[in-house]
């Protein structure tokens, strides 16, 4: 597999992203927003991040995770979300951090949880990559993103294939052939 030749995002290239996605979150978000990676594959986007817009000190800035697991349920596909620090963040301004946006089920199901159960009172949501042409969910529109992509299977930089690729300083893709059709 020759993934160098299917570049998408250079290493620089995110650098410069990053830097500006900071620049307006730290304008646009409230001072004490807690921010919300969505484990796993956001985690090398979230910790740059983080380290930009701290740099331009956002006071008050926490940190909580959610992890989300999508299986195989009886009838579709079934999503398990669980926050590991049980800390009560009722009434909360929250930044939701993924890596893409696709279908915008998973964003869906996370929003929902957030509002119903953890009854959070705003929340703004930050993709690294946009993929519009898939979504499902119409109403899930990210307020902050990095780049908009067409419908190409991205590996690296966090995002996986079957367990591969999370360790790319950069974003690259997979020819459909390479992949199985499945996503991470
Ligand atoms: P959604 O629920 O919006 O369809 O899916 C979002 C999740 O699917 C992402 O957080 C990511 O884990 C996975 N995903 C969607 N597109 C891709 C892709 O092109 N590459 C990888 N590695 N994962 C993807
Ligand atoms: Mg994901």
């Amino acid at each position: 597999m020759r993934l160098s030749n299917h570049v998408l995002f250079s290493a620089p290239a995110i650098g410069t992203t990053l830097e500006n996605m900071a620049k307006r979150i730290r304008n646009e978000t409230h001072p004490e927003i807690l921010f919300m990676p969505l484990m796993h594959g956001s985690f090398m986007f979230a910790a740059d991040l983080m380290r930009q817009v701290s740099r331009h000190c956002l006071p008050g800035l926490e940190m909580d995770f959610i992890n989300v697991r999508s299986y195989q349920g009886t009838e579709s596909k079934q999503l398990e979300l669980v926050r590991p620090s049980h800390r009560p963040i009722r009434g909360r301004h929250v930044l939701l951090i993924d890596d893409i946006l696709d279908t915008g089920k998973t964003m869906k199901a996370v929003t929902d949880y957030l509002f119903d159960v953890e009854q959070v009172d705003f929340i703004q949501i930050a993709v690294l990559l946009d993929k519009p042409s898939r979504r499902q969910v119409k109403t899930m529109r990210p307020d902050f993103v990095g780049k908009v992509i067409e419908d190409k299977f991205v590996v690296g930089y966090g995002l996986d294939y079957n367990g591969h690729y999370r360790e790319l300083p950069y974003i690259g893709y997979l020819e459909p052939e390479e992949t199985d059709g499945s996503t991470a």
